[in-house]
């Protein structure tokens, strides 16, 4: 478990570590999993983490008498990376309700009312349409890059809409449908994210919704991130913003807001495209993260938890583009409360703090609600992330993905923002967290091995020419690495699970001294079978 220190908790400036094999900025999903892997591989690992937390974009958290999810709530087990996980640490789902009432705007922003079926039977071919040539544009998720997507991704949702001619009832209801889902005006998001993640659900756009938004985790996304954190075999410092990393020859130094420096042989980072120009990068940033740091990405909304009084049948509401709140849905029915959440595409439209502006908002959308209470957590105006999930702009996704995932020196970059499958998900941090920790294990065992001065294996050599230029790290590395035994840290010590559940963040602070991960390699690896 790791050893994990807060700003109280941690040695003075001048007694803090100096050195890690790694350092991994950023405890949300990709660095908890970057450092997981990379402790588990034998690395030594240091996270620097900003807030007092972990967990990043997700925090479940208690306000209006219920544990909410201000950030990533819903999972789902077309999600393998998720799921993986989920089963890894005995998570359970429990299902968001299913609405009685369905509330949305018909042409001319008529207010309509119905049932769930009847909005589905009114938005099935508008969806259908929106996606239908999802196979040929990315036939397999995994790969988002390939495929015709390059011919569609100067294309923003919005111009798919307006060349469909869906008539206005259909067209009202399918615009705001996506724009639930992309948290962003319509004319700001390419079509590529509506065609990612439906591809990455298989080409179904019915399961794509049901995994964006259906099935909650139990204990809350805290409690998960808290598992995970649990199981990282190496230093979490919480409270230690960085401010500086500066490349050298054979590593890097990486600076935080107090002025303790750590020289690590490399560093992952794990900030969103929109919040990475809040490090100073010395050589600067690569052209992809410049740029789309500049542009941003294209989600720019909130999300905002709504208590109203008393009970009302469950519902969901669609509104439009320019509504405030564009989609809200009861989540939870009290004694005397219901408790709803919402989503809105402009977070300059709403003050997620004031009750009245949002009392103004439910009533575009769901007349005869008292709202008596708000939450919410604004992360557009949050330096450490600066968005909510991410969404393309068009043109990003082909001109940029490729670049972000590619190391630039020591330095590696693993985030949601840059993974293939669910980008922008839960699951995408995890698989960027898994990527980069197997490269970064790739090249430190093959550098460890040289500095051993043994000689590698023949067939490792045949491996090292393979690898192919312009992807330094794949696939070469990976042969290598299975080729070279890692050593695991013995016997790993896992904290309560009942503590876990119970208080996430406590359990996290209150997680002390862990053992260090054995170190890798050394003496080890002499008697390792292929190492000779
Ligand atoms: C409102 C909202 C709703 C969402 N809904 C869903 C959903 O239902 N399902 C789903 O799968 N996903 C959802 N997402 C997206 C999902 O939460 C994110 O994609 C995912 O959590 C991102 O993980 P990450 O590790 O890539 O980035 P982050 O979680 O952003 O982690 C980056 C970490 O770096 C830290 N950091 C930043 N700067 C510094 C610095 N200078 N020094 C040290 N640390 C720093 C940050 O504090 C943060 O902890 C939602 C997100 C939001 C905000």
């Amino acid at each position: 478990m790791p050893a994990v220190t807060t700003e109280a908790s941690r040695p003075r400036r001048d007694q803090a570590r100096a050195s890690a094999d790694v350092v991994v900025i950023g405890a949300g999903f990709a660095g908890l999993i970057a450092a997981r892997e990379l402790g588990h591989a034998g690395l030594d690992v240091l996270v620097l983490e900003a807030r007092d937390r972990v967990g990043g974009r997700t925090w479940t958290d208690r306000r209006l008498g219920h544990d909410l999810e201000l950030g990533g709530t819903w999972v789902h087990w077309v999600q393998p990376h998720t799921w993986a996980e989920m089963t890894r640490y005995g998570r359970d789902i429990t299902r968001s309700p299913a609405v009685e009432e369905a509330y949305w705007l018909g042409a001319g922003d008529a207010r309509r009312t119905g049932t769930l079926d009847e909005f589905m039977a009114l938005i099935a071919a508008g969806q259908q349409a929106i996606v239908d040539d999802v196979r040929a544009a990315i036939p397999r998720g995994i790969d988002p890059t390939a495929g015709e997507i390059g011919k569609l991704d100067a294309f923003s949702i919005q111009d798919r809409f307006d060349a469909l001619g869906l008539d206005d009832e259909a067209r009202s209801a399918n615009e705001a449908v996506w724009i639930g889902h992309v948290n962003a005006r319509l004319d700001q998001v390419g079509l590529s994210s509506a065609l990612r993640w439906t591809a990455a659900a298989g080409g179904h756009w019915q399961l794509m919704h049901e995994a964006s938004a259906t099935y909650r985790v139990v204990g809350g996304m805290s409690g998960f991130t808290a598992a995970i954190a649990a199981d990282v075999a190496g230093e979490l410092r919480l409270s230690a913003a960085v401010t500086r990393v500066a490349q050298a020859a054979d590593g890097a130094v990486v600076t935080c807001a107090d002025g303790t420096e750590v020289r690590a042989r490399r560093v992952i980072s794990t900030l969103p495209v929109n919040a990475i120009a809040g490090i100073a990068w010395e050589p600067g940033l690569p052209g992809a993260w410049l740029r789309a740091n500049a542009e941003t990405v294209a989600a720019q909304g909130v999300k905002v938890w709504v208590k109203a009084r008393g009970q009302v049948p469950r519902f969901f509401a669609y509104g439009s583009q320019r509504h405030p709140i564009s989609v809200l849905k009861t989540e939870f029915t009290d004694d005397d409360a219901t408790v709803l959440v919402g989503f809105g595409p402009d977070h300059t439209q709403l003050d997620v703090t004031n009750v009245a502006d949002v009392q103004a908002a439910v009533d575009a959308l769901r007349p005869g609600l008292e709202v008596t209470g708000v939450a919410a957590h604004d992360w557009m105006k949050d330096p450490l992330s600066r968005t909510t999930w991410m969404t393309h702009r068009p043109g990003q996704l082909t001109r940029d993905l490729a670049e972000l995932q590619r190391p630039a020196g020591v330095v590696h970059f693993a985030s949601s923002d840059n993974a293939n499958l669910w980008g922008g998900f839960v699951d995408g941090a995890i698989e960027s967290g898994l990527r980069e920790a197997r490269r970064v294990t790739a090249e430190l065992t093959k550098l460890q091995v040289r500095e051993h001065r043994r000689e590698p294996p023949v067939g490792h050599r045949a491996a090292v020419r393979r690898e192919p230029p312009g992807d330094p790290a794949r696939p070469a590395r990976d042969e290598e690495l299975d080729r070279h035994p890692r050593v695991v840290p013995d016997a790993v010590v896992r904290p309560d699970r009942a503590q876990v559940d119970a208080d996430p963040a406590r359990a996290v602070r209150a997680l002390v001294a862990g053992r260090r991960a054995a170190r890798l390699l050394g003496p080890e690896l002499a008697g390792a079978p292929g190492a000779a």
